[in-house]
């Protein structure tokens, strides 16, 4: 076991990507660690197996000091890599029942696109899916004293699309007694030295005309509302968070957004101010904005549809015209 290694301070393992080096054994830039005697490389076998994967070799250079480990995050791994190591990942990962039953009860048509993250072991889960897909750089893996895992709490993992229906990035809906506002988190590696996702936009229903393009805030509440309103939708992670949807609204080649954001906004200056943000943007680009309403007992459009009310539309020609019902 590496873990008896650590002890003494010096052998402290440090990730190769903090070293500003590559890994001695194989030369690649991530996923290796190095300490003062030895290396666990995650690719190049030796006699020395651990009991979580990688192989410990003599460190090759050990003569010179290791530098001080640098902070900040890894370089994020390109689309097409995340996607195909995330459809792996979903090969490998159940949906409990528990999980099916909640999406279901929340309107969601097909549970076939979501999956259950565990509690327990995620180095099994990191392993079955690095023997067969370069993970480097893919928020949620990550070392742990060494060994490589798959991260993100306990919940429903929500895969994140784009355009093409590529899975960008995975957000989780925490199981258990999690604050409401803290319920939806990126799986991400960001904390661990690793990647981070950023904050991508979730987009749907692009096989209906790209016109006019329906903007709200979150995956879920997009997937429901896009389930009765044949458009398409983006879903942003946050009212603050709305520049990565620019970008999307530019490959749909979209000439009108409609934004349907919570009700809120009378009461919640947040919401109020990133709304008029926003549509001030959205003009400044040249599209037509119209804005979704809806009494405030459905806070969410996905509350209002569900509940068969019919939202008001309302063309927007300044930031001004925005209306935040208080009732
Ligand atoms: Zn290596």
């Amino acid at each position: 076991m590496a873990h008896a290694y650590t002890d003494d301070p010096s052998m402290t393992w440090i990730p190769v990507h903090k070293t500003r080096k590559p890994c001695p054994i194989c030369g690649h830039p991530d996923f290796c660690s190095v300490n003062a005697r030895w290396v666990l490389c995650t690719r190049v076998q030796s006699h020395r197996p651990t009991a979580n994967g990688g192989w410990l070799h003599d460190r090759p250079d050990s003569t010179e000091p290791l530098p001080a480990p640098l902070s900040g995050t890894a370089p994020l791994a390109p689309l097409a890599q995340r996607d195909r190591v995330y459809r792996l990942l979903w090969q490998v990962l159940p949906l409990s029942s528990a999980h099916q039953r909640y999406l279901t009860e929340r309107g969601i048509e097909s549970v076939a696109p979501y999956r259950t993250n565990p509690d327990g072991d995620r180095a099994a889960i990191a392993r079955a899916v690095a023997r067969v897909e370069d993970v480097s750089g893919v928020p949620g893996f990550h070392l742990s004293h060494g060994f490589m895992v798959w991260g993100g709490r306990p919940g429903i993992l929500i895969p994140v699309r784009d355009v093409e229906g590529r899975i960008q990035a995975v957000q989780v809906r925490a199981d258990g007694a999690v604050a409401k506002d803290d319920r939806y988190r990126w799986v991400t590696s960001a904390h661990q030295g690793g990647a981070s996702p950023g904050t991508p936009v979730h987009v749907l229903n692009t096989h209906y005309p790209h016109q006019r393009v329906w903007l709200t805030e979150g995956v879920l509440k997009a997937t429901y509302a896009g389930q009765l309103l044949h458009e398409p939708w983006i879903a942003v992670a946050g009212i603050s968070n709305v520049a990565p949807a620019f970008e999307t609204l530019k490959q749909l080649e979209a000439r009108t957004v409609v934004v349907a954001f919570d009700m809120d906004g009378g009461t919640n200056d947040m919401v109020r101010l990133g709304t008029q943000r926003l549509v001030a943007q959205l003009l400044h680009y040249g599209y037509r904005v119209v804005q979704a309403t809806w009494p405030v007992v459905h806070k969410g459009i996905d509350d209002c549809l569900m509940a068969r009310v019919r939202p008001q539309l309302r063309n927007i020609p300044s930031p001004s015209a925005l209306i935040f019902p208080t009732h």
